[in-house]
C-alpha cells in the first residue's frame, strides 16, 4: 500500500472538537467509510498485515470494529467474532471490566466464540488509552486463543494506549 493512500486516509478522517464532551478531539471515520475506494483501502491495509500469517479468526469491538473487522475476516476468508458493551449478547458469555475516564464499562464475549490454541488478530477502529482493547485482550487470552496482534486503523500515540495492551504486539495505520 503506497504512502499515498495513506495520507488520502488521514486526510478523510474528520477531526470533531468537543465530541461526545469537551475537550476530546473526536476522530470521525464515516468519511473513509462511505467513499467507495478509501473503505476498501482501509480495509486491505488490514488484509495484507494479516495474511500469510494463519490467522483463524477475526475478533472486532462493538461497534466500529465490527464495521472493519467483519469486512477483514471476509476477504481472509476465515471467522468474525464480536466482542460487545455488555447485555447485548444472547448466549453464555465471559466478561471484562474495564476503566473509563469516569467510572467503569464491561465488555463480553460468546464462552465458545474463539477456542483454546486458535490464532486470533484483534480490530478496532481506533486505539486511545486501550482500556477497551485490553478488556478485549483479556477475554480473548481467558479462552485460550493465541492473540497475535490487536490492529487499529488510528492510533492516538500520546495516550500510550499500546503500553497498556502489552505484551500484545500492537499494528496502527494512522497515527496522531
Ligand atoms: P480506549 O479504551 O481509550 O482505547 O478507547 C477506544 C475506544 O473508544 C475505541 O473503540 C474508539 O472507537 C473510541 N474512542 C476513544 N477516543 C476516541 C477519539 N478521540 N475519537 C474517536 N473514537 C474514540
Amino acid at each position: 500500500m503506497g504512502s499515498d493512500t495513506v495520507e488520502r486516509l488521514r486526510a478523510a478522517v474528520r477531526d470533531v472538537p468537543d465530541f461526545p464532551k469537551k475537550g476530546i478531539v473526536f476522530k470521525d471515520i464515516t468519511p473513509v467509510l462511505s467513499h467507495s475506494g478509501l473503505f476498501r483501502a482501509s480495509i486491505d491495509l488490514f488484509v495484507e498485515r494479516c495474511r500469510g500469517r494463519q490467522i483463524d479468526k477475526i475478533v472486532g469491538i462493538d461497534a466500529r470494529g465490527f464495521v472493519f473487522g467483519s469486512a477483514v475476516a471476509y476477504e481472509l476468508g476465515v471467522g468474525f467474532v464480536p466482542i460487545r458493551k455488555r447485555g447485548k449478547l444472547p448466549y453464555k458469555t465471559e466478561i471484562a471490566k474495564y476503566s473509563l475516564e469516569y467510572g467503569e464499562a464491561e465488555m463480553e464475549m460468546h464462552t465458545d466464540a474463539v477456542r483454546a490454541g486458535e490464532r486470533v488478530v484483534l480490530v478496532d477502529d481506533l486505539l486511545a488509552t486501550g482500556g477497551t482493547s485490553a478488556a478485549a485482550a483479556l477475554l480473548i487470552r481467558k479462552a485460550g486463543a493465541d492473540l497475535v496482534e490487536a490492529q487499529f486503523l488510528i492510533e492516538l500515540e500520546f495516550l500510550e494506549g499500546r503500553k497498556r495492551l502489552e505484551p500484545t504486539p500492537v499494528t496502527s495505520f494512522l497515527k496522531y
